[in-house]
């Protein structure tokens, strides 16, 4: 199949391009290096794409450009099968400090890939949505019946996302999946993320530090299941026009989480607590009956397997969180 997977250099993009491209799949991959973290992980998982490309029946081609760029994604999008749309501003943080620029990413670039699948002959397009949408939670674990109410400007860029999927499924036919993501781990995620946060300060000697009073609570889910879920999606109609919660169905609060990091690795260090952040979600929790149902989704793992197997991965392969060393 060729597939167009924007926002493919990035964590989740960079698996789920890696897998595609072993399954022997054509991609395409749309990225801008949007230097939100160091670019190094984003570099090198171009390079891990273009090593499994090498060695399997698929190919691998990556486009430096924005999403934003209409005529470019046109065009990228005319070539595809299938569109899996990842690339976005996706930090809550970033969204309350500069919400324009976030909704310009996230909702001008959603608008682009729609409105080139609708007039192209897409056969699936599977945008990357979050637990985010849900925002205060009445009753956990959520269902995608549960209501929706943003905390942050990110949250709400991907509520209407899910919208206007929602609009161009029903107005054009287009197939559109949302995939609520929650908390996603794994190998090569996001320095600024819990996970890696700790681990990484863990290893310095440095102490985890919770924002908050770390009672905060997230359902964590390991990546080969976002992949697992995108990939099973490619090859169904079962959920087309509807959204879906991706998550381990389960959740930890955040100080368990550091305590037990910290135990494990530095046991010497005090847990550092600051102000809480801003537009945090307070507690995270999917139900995954809907995507067990529609797809077949299972979680792969629990969260002390997945922590336990993302610091064996870090262990080893450290270098891909140091800066590039660039010639001039
Ligand atoms: P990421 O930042 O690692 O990946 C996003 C990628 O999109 C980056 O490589 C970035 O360079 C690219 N990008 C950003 N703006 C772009 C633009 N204007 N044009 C082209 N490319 C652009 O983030 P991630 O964690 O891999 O998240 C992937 C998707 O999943 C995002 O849509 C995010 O909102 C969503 N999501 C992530 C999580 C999570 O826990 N990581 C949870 C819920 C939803």
């Amino acid at each position: 199949m060729r597939i167009l997977v924007t926002g493919g250099a990035g964590f989740i993009g960079g698996h789920l391009t890696e897998a595609f491209v072993a399954e022997g799949n054509d991609v395409t991959v749309l990225d801008n290096f949007e230097p939100f973290y160091d670019l190094g992980i984003k570099r090198r998982t171009v390079e891990r794409c273009r090593a499994v490309a090498a060695d399997s029946e698929g190919s691998y081609e990556l486009i430096e450009g924005d999403v934003r760029d209409s005529d470019l994604v046109s065009d990228l999008v005319c070539d595809a099968e299938a569109v899996v749309h990842q690339a976005a501003q996706a930090g809550v943080r970033t969204s309350v400090d500069e919400p324009r620029e976030v909704t310009d990413i996230n909702l001008g670039g959603l608008v682009n890939v729609l409105e080139s699948a609708a007039r192209s002959e897409t056969r699936r397009v599977i945008l990357a949505s979050s637990s985010s949408v849900y925002g205060k939670p009445q009753s956990l674990p959520y269902t995608e019946e549960h209501q929706t109410e943003p905390v942050s400007p990110y949250g709400v860029t991907k509520l209407a996302g899910e919208h206007y999927a929602r609009v161009y499924n029903e107005l054009h036919g287009l197939p559109t999946v949302c995939l609520r993501y929650f908390t996603v781990y794994g190998p090569r995620m996001r320095p600024n993320m819990a996970i890696s946060n700790f681990v990484s300060r863990c290893y310095n000697g440095e102490p985890p530090v919770i924002y908050g009073d770390g009672s905060q609570t997230r359902d964590f889910t390991y990546v080969d299941d976002i992949v697992d879920a995108n990939r099973s999606l490619l090859a169904t109609d079962a959920a087309d026009g509807g959204v879906l919660n991706v998550g381990s169905s389960d959740n930890i609060s955040i100080r368990e989480l550091a305590v037990a990091v910290r135990d494990q690795l530095a046991p010497e260090l005090d847990i550092v607590y600051e102000e809480p952040r801003q537009a945090d979600a307070e507690h995270t929790h999917a139900s995954v009956e809907k995507a067990q149902e529609a797809i077949g989704y299972e979680p792969s793992r629990s969260i002390e397997e997945g922590v336990r197997e993302f610091i064996d991965w870090y262990d080893e392969n450290r270098e891909w969180y140091e800066p590039l060393v660039r010639s001039s």
